[in-house]
This record gives C-alpha cells, sequence and structure tokens, in this order.
C-alpha cells in the first residue's frame, strides 16, 4: 500500500468531501500558512485536509490547492479541491506548535463496481423529481453531474448539495465504499421528499381552513393533521362524540340537558391549549356524573327496618323506636316540613353506625360529610367557577359519591361549626335541612338546581349545648349516651366479637373470654363513653393470635383469652379509673361527666391563717370557679346552721383543690360537693366516702339538676360508691339507668343544701 507525507488543515464546523471545493482565508500569522508553503514547496500543491478532527481521526481527504491569493489585510485565500479518501496512518509534529502539522497517509484500494450507469441513471431520475419538488436546491447542479461517469464522484457531487445534516455528511465521508454512499443516498433522497411532502401537505391543509390571523388555530390544526398523518385520530373529536353520546343518553332534566349540550359547544370550539378549556371540561364531568334521576326504592316495611337494626345495634330502645316513628311519619307525608334526626352523644355510641344500617335497611346508599371546623359557608355550597381550582361543595360532591338522588346523608359533628366573615354555615346548613328551599338547592360551582328534597338528612353531634340555637330549633334530638359497663360486655358478646370474628374469617366461637376479662379490657385498655376504643382492643387481641396461628401454622378450633393473655397482648394497663379513698376530713366525692364517661372526682379543702380568701387549683373552668364562689359564700352567709365558727372563716384563707391538676374540669354540678367539703374542712368533721354528691347549688342553697346522670352514676358504682345524693329534678333521669345499676346505689333526693347537711348529720 502507498504511503506518503503531507501536510494538514483542520477543520472543525465545515466539511470537505472528495470532488468538492472550499474556500479558506488564513490569518498570515497562522502556522497554517507555513503548511500551505509546505505544501506548495514540497508537495506539489498537495494537502491532507481533516473535518472534524474532534471525531474524526482515520478518514482524511486528500486534497489539491488550487488558487492562492495574498489579500491587501494580509490574510491569505487558498482554493482547495478534495480529490479522494486517504486513510491517515499517523500525525506528525502534533504536540510541536513551532512545527506546521504533517502526516502520514495511505491510500484504499478502491475496487471496480459493476452497472455503475445503472445506478447513476437511478440516482440521477431521483435526483431531477427531487429537485423538481424542492423548491430550495438549486438545479444546476444537475449541469453539473449530467456527464459524471464515475460513481463515487457523481456521490460525492450531490452529498454536499443535497445533505444538510453534518452529522449525516460526515458517514458519507466515511464511507469508502462508493456503492454503499450511492445507497445511503438514495435512501436520504426518499426520505426527504416524504417528508417534504407531508409538510406541503400539511400547509395546504392548513391554509384551505385558514381563519385569517388565529395563529393558535393554525397550530392546533397542523398538530391534528400530525396525528392523522400518524394515524392518531384527533382525540378531542373522539372526546367530543363520546361526550356527546353520554349527554343523550344522561337522564336528568331538560334544562341540564341543555346546559350540557352548550358547554360542550363551549368547550369544542375552545383550544385545549385554553385554561379554560379545562374549567369547561371539569363542569361538564360534574354535571354528567350527578345522580339527576338515580333514586333507590325504599323498604317501606318497617318491621323488617327495626329488625336490622335490632341485629346491628345492642340496646338504644327508645332511639331505635324514634327513627321507626320518624320513618313512619316520613312514609305517610314525605313533602311534610318535619324535623330532622340529630342524634346526640359521645365518640363511638355508634351513632355513624346506626345511621348506616337505617340506610341499609330502608334500601339508600350511605353517604357522610363532616361539618366540623368548617367556618367557610362555601365548604358546604362550593366556589363559583370564576375563582381558581374551584370546586363544588361537599353536598353535591357527597351526592356524586352517593350516585342516587335519595340517600342517607349523615352531617356529622354540626356543633363544631364555627362562624365568621365567611359566612354562617349553620343558617346555610338550615336552608339545605328545609324542605321548601332544598328543592331548589343550588351549589355555587353546579350553578343549576339539583332537588335535596329526596335526601334523608340524619345529623349528629357531641353536645348538645354546641349545636348552633337556630339549628337546634329544627331537629328532633335524640340522645344516644354512654354505655354502662355491663351494657359494654353485652355488646362485646353480642356485637364487636361476632363481628371481628367474621372479619378475620374466623367461626363465631372461636374465642372463649370470660365477662371478667372483657371488663379488664373496658376498665384498663379503654376510657370512653361509647364502645370504638374496647372494639378495636378486641380486635387487635383477634389480629394477634390470627398472625401466630398462621406464623407457626397452628390447627385449633378454639382459643382461651384471660386476664394474663390480655397482658401478652394489649400490653401494660393504660387507664386506671379513680377508687373511692379512706374518708377524711374536708374530702368530699363529687361526681364528673367528662366525653370518656362518668367518674368520681374527689374535692380536697384545706384552710390556713389568712384573710377570707379563696384559692383554687386543679384546673378548674370559669363555671367551676364560679361554683366554688357561691358555695364558699352560702357557706359564710349560713355559718351558724352549719356549725361553723365565725373566726375560723374570716381568720384564714380556704384552699380547694380538685386533682388531678391536668384535666381540665368544668360545670356547675359540682356546686353541693364543693358546699359539702368546704363545711368537712371548716367543723372538722369526716364526711364518708361511700358518699358522692352531684348538683348545683345557688345562693340561697338551693339545688338545681344536672347533666350526665346515667354516666356519673356508673362511674360512681365502678368506683365503690353506694350512696348518691342528687337533685330532685333530676328524679325522672333515674329511669334512664338500668337496673343492675340502681340495685346496687341508694339515692337521696335533695332540693335544698340543708337536706344534705341532714343526711350528713345522722350519718344516714
Ligand atoms: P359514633 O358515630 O357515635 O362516634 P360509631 O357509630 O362510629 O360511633 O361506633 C363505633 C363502633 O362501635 C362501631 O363499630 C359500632 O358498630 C360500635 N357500636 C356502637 N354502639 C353500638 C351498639 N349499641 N351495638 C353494637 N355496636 C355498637
Amino acid at each position: 500500500m502507498k504511503k506518503y507525507n503531507l501536510p494538514v488543515i483542520l477543520l472543525n464546523g465545515i466539511i470537505l468531501l472528495p470532488n468538492n471545493k472550499l474556500k479558506l482565508e488564513f490569518d498570515s500569522k497562522n502556522t497554517d500558512n507555513n503548511v500551505i508553503d509546505m505544501s506548495l514547496l514540497f508537495h506539489n500543491n498537495n494537502i491532507l485536509v481533516v473535518s472534524e478532527y474532534s471525531t474524526n481521526k482515520e478518514i482524511g481527504v486528500l486534497a489539491k490547492i488550487k488558487n492562492n491569493l495574498e489579500l491587501p489585510n494580509g490574510n491569505t485565500r487558498i482554493e482547495i479541491v478534495g480529490i479522494k479518501r486517504v486513510k491517515i496512518v499517523e500525525f506528525l509534529n502534533l504536540s510541536k506548535t513551532n512545527e506546521p502539522l504533517e502526516s502520514i497517509v495511505s491510500e484504499f484500494n478502491i475496487s471496480k463496481i459493476e452497472n455503475e450507469d445503472i445506478i447513476i441513471s437511478k440516482l440521477k431520475k431521483e435526483l431531477k423529481e427531487y429537485i423538481k419538488l424542492i423548491p430550495y436546491v438549486s438545479n444546476s447542479i444537475l449541469d453539473v453531474i449530467e456527464k459524471e461517469k464515475d460513481l463515487s464522484k457523481f456521490v460525492d457531487i450531490i452529498t454536499s448539495n443535497v445533505i444538510t445534516d453534518r452529522k449525516r455528511i460526515m458517514e458519507y465521508l466515511k464511507t469508502v465504499d462508493s456503492l454503499k454512499r450511492a445507497e445511503m443516498l438514495l435512501q436520504d433522497i426518499y426520505l426527504e421528499k416524504e417528508k417534504f411532502q407531508i409538510e406541503r401537505n400539511l400547509d395546504l391543509k392548513v391554509k384551505k381552513e385558514l381563519d385569517d390571523n388565529q395563529k393558535e388555530f393554525i397550530l392546533k390544526e397542523k398538530l391534528r393533521f400530525i396525528k392523522e398523518e400518524l394515524g392518531e385520530y384527533s382525540s378531542k373529536d373522539v372526546e367530543v362524540e363520546n361526550l356527546k353520546k353520554k349527554i343523550e343518553q344522561l337522564d336528568c332534566p331538560k334544562k341540564i340537558k341543555e346546559r350540557l349540550k352548550y358547554e360542550l359547544d363551549r368547550y369544542e370550539k375552545n383550544s385545549n391549549l385554553s385554561p379554560e378549556s379545562n374549567v369547561i371540561r371539569d363542569y361538564i364531568d360534574w354535571l354528567l356524573n350527578l345522580p339527576w334521576n338515580n333514586f333507590t326504592t325504599d323498604n317501606k316495611v318497617l318491621k323488617k327496618v327495626k329488625e336490622i337494626l335490632d341485629n346491628s345495634h345492642y340496646g338504644l330502645k327508645e332511639v331505635k323506636e324514634r327513627i321507626i316513628e320518624y320513618l313512619a311519619v316520613r312514609q305517610m307525608n314525605n313533602n311534610s316540613n318535619g324535623p330532622v334526626i340529630c342524634l346526640v352523644g359521645p365518640p363511638g355510641v355508634g351513632k355513624t353506625s346506626l345511621a348506616i344500617s337505617i340506610a341499609k335497611a330502608i334500601n339508600r346508599n350511605f353517604v357522610k360529610i363532616s361539618v366540623g371546623g368548617i367556618s367557610d359557608e362555601a365548604e358546604i355550597i362550593g366556589h363559583r367557577k370564576t375563582y381558581i381550582g374551584a370546586s363544588p361543595g361537599r353536598i353535591i360532591t357527597s351526592l356524586k359519591k352517593a350516585k342516587t338522588n335519595n340517600p342517607l346523608m349523615l352531617i356529622d359533628e354540626i356543633d363544631k361549626m364555627n362562624k365568621d366573615y365567611h359566612g354562617d354555615p349553620a343558617s346555610t346548613l338550615l336552608n339545605i335541612l328545609d324542605k321548601e328551599q332544598n328543592k331548589y338547592f343550588s351549589d355555587n360551582y353546579i350553578e343549576e338546581e339539583f332537588d335535596l328534597s329526596n335526601v334523608l338528612f340524619i345529623l349528629t353531634a357531641n353536645y348538645i349545648e354546641d349545636i348552633p340555637e337556630a339549628l337546634k330549633d329544627r331537629l328532633e334530638i335524640v340522645n344516644i349516651s354512654g354505655y354502662t359497663e355491663l351494657e359494654k360486655v353485652d355488646i362485646a358478646y353480642k356485637y364487636l366479637l361476632p363481628k371481628i370474628l367474621k372479619n378475620n374469617g374466623l367461626k363465631e366461637n372461636f374465642v372463649n373470654i370470660n365477662q371478667d376479662t372483657i371488663l379488664k379490657i373496658i376498665r384498663n385498655y379503654t376510657k370512653e363513653a361509647g364502645v370504638r376504643e374496647l372494639e378495636r382492643q378486641l380486635d387487635k387481641i383477634i389480629r394477634k393470635i390470627v398472625t401466630q396461628i398462621v406464623l407457626n401454622n397452628i390447627k385449633i378450633n378454639k382459643i382461651n383469652i384471660n386476664n394474663k393473655s390480655i397482658l401478652k397482648y394489649l400490653g401494660n394497663e393504660k387507664y386506671k379509673y379513680n377508687k373511692k379513698s379512706k374518708s377524711q376530713v374536708g374530702v368530699v366525692n363529687g361526681l364528673a361527666y367528662t366525653i370518656y364517661g362518668g367518674d368520681i372526682l374527689p374535692i380536697e379543702v384545706n384552710y390556713f391563717k389568712g384573710k377570707g380568701n379563696l384559692v383554687l387549683t386543679g384546673n378548674l373552668g370559669n363555671v367551676m370557679k364560679e361554683s366554688a364562689t357561691i358555695a364558699l359564700n352560702y357557706v359564710k352567709a349560713n355559718y351558724k346552721k352549719y356549725g361553723i365558727n365565725y373566726e375560723v372563716l374570716t381568720n384564714n384563707d380556704i384552699h380547694i383543690h380538685v386533682p388531678e391538676g391536668a384535666i381540665k374540669k368544668d360545670g356547675p354540678s359540682a356546686g353541693i360537693a364543693l358546699t359539702l367539703a368546704i363545711i368537712s374542712a371548716l367543723t372538722n368533721k369526716k364526711i364518708s366516702s361511700d358518699i358522692a354528691l352531684t348538683g348545683e347549688i345557688t345562693l340561697r342553697g338551693h339545688v338545681l339538676a344536672i347533666g350526665g346522670l346515667k354516666e356519673k352514676v356508673i362511674g360512681a358504682l365502678r368506683a365503690g360508691i353506694k350512696t348518691i345524693i342528687i337533685p330532685k329534678d333530676n328524679l325522672d333521669q333515674l329511669n334512664d339507668i338500668p337496673k343492675e345499676v340502681t340495685e346496687n346505689i341508694k339515692f337521696i333526693m335533695v332540693k335544698e343544701f340543708k337536706e344534705v347537711y341532714e343526711v350528713i348529720k345522722n350519718g344516714k
């Protein structure tokens, strides 16, 4: 193979192919001048041109310098003509900056090509069509190649005229085989033609449908056409078609259908790119997915309803009766604007689950919305569409979920709504519950009316006192108070355990757990009026047992759960209830009623030298503080009656403490207990710790009724109390207390505080 030396020019950004020309201008100070001098002096004008040196170090073009012109500014201009591809064997002087760059090159063996003329004529034909089609390719090139007989030359000349992509041109440069290059060229010409044709069709089509200066429209049409070309038919068209069908099929009032058609029309005309488009699309979806005319048919057999409620919920006799009555009245007159049921009671007593059972029993879908903590009425009735990120309120959202227009809708925590500058959610709710008005209920977002008159609303609250007054007037309050321990045991056996076992795929008689153990769970692992925590603890035990059975692959039919296993499954005890302590001077048992149920509340009184001031500790609320002041002033006013030394009263400060300090206590019901504790301290007389008292006291010593009697009594019994003094006004509520409790406690009813004193004095 022939090898020879050549001076080198490196090109970056331009490419010289063989059989093409290139004009270059050199700075006179540049060393490349030396290269040109070398070429002219020693190499017969030959030079090696290496294009794209950074990526190409193998193939260069042997070229000849044709014109060498000195320009007035001292620069040199040359014209180089590429001759053929050569293999670069080695670069010389690469690292020497002062020396001209040289190389050693060798020539390729070029084999003869068969049928060169046929290929050339094929290429010529394609090229002619190409030039005809594409206006910006000069046809002067046709003259140049007209007589060309050498395929390699032919391809080289056309390549530089037709191919514009530098990377692709480099591929041509590096392909020595001219037949291969001819194939590449043919392929590229086809592709270019195809591309151009698509583009031209596109332009033509767009031009035809061109709507003056709507640039957006043009872009959209282009996009659509491209999609069509690619076989992806416009998704929007398909979408609009689908929506049209859905609207046709939608069972809804005529007005809604018209609105939908109008909105769809707007959607179709709106560009996909406009933000409005999404808003309209979402709105259409909402209207399409509301249950305008979907409803379930009520089960009117109230006997069956009662059966279902009994099967799902223990006790609650009065509650169930009132619900059945309520349903009966509704059946007689569905249009009446009667009161709405509101279930009031502490958490976990079954308000929600009872409502779910009612829904199931009368064959309605169930949905729940919570309004606790809401202060903005828009949460309930939605935001206007002009609002960014607007959406319907909770009523409409829940109806969509319900999929029917007559679900049982539970509105939870109505006693926890707030009122502020965003509006009054309570009055909004009032309108929603009112049958005269709710036929025409309108959500701010939906804008169109939705008839709510078929919805069966049931409300819940924890505290009756916190329900907004205006709302309370419209409600039929149904109280569900806490359960006694024995009721809880019953609920656990008859309802919770069977439910949990079933959920875990176990047979009903799989566990054997005695009453004592359940009581222990109730007393030491839960603190609640309801049974939610109890259910959770039982569930935890069963889950742990199931896990062990599965892990160890045990086969058993029954398992015993006792106090020991509880410790294993539930850990150490979490709660301890107060137990009555020993009788002491200045200590009296009051009774408390909290969200967790009832408990005894020991009140401690001490006195020490001072000026008759009152010191209160134990985290007492305002009402309870007032109660303490009233108690002390009543004692001051009546000191003689209770055998108190006046000196003791005036020369001492009185300290009342109600443990435990961390728990907030409030309410007026400790009045008589506070009074008695003060008297006990000042007269140095013990009050039996078997006694507990509850009742509000007035300055005149009248004893007024209190709330939560049932829970308080249950708490007292648990703590070991034997006698409870209660206001006479609470007499009626004694009937609500289960027999097993009342049988074990003595009740003393009082109207005046003096009667309390009589009881104590006589040691009853
Ligand atoms: P609330 O809504 O009053 O907070 P839930 O309805 O959520 O309470 O009740 C909590 C759990 O206690 C539910 O699993 C429910 O089934 C159960 N439960 C409550 N009361 C009873 C009852 N009287 N009989 C059977 N299960 C009850």
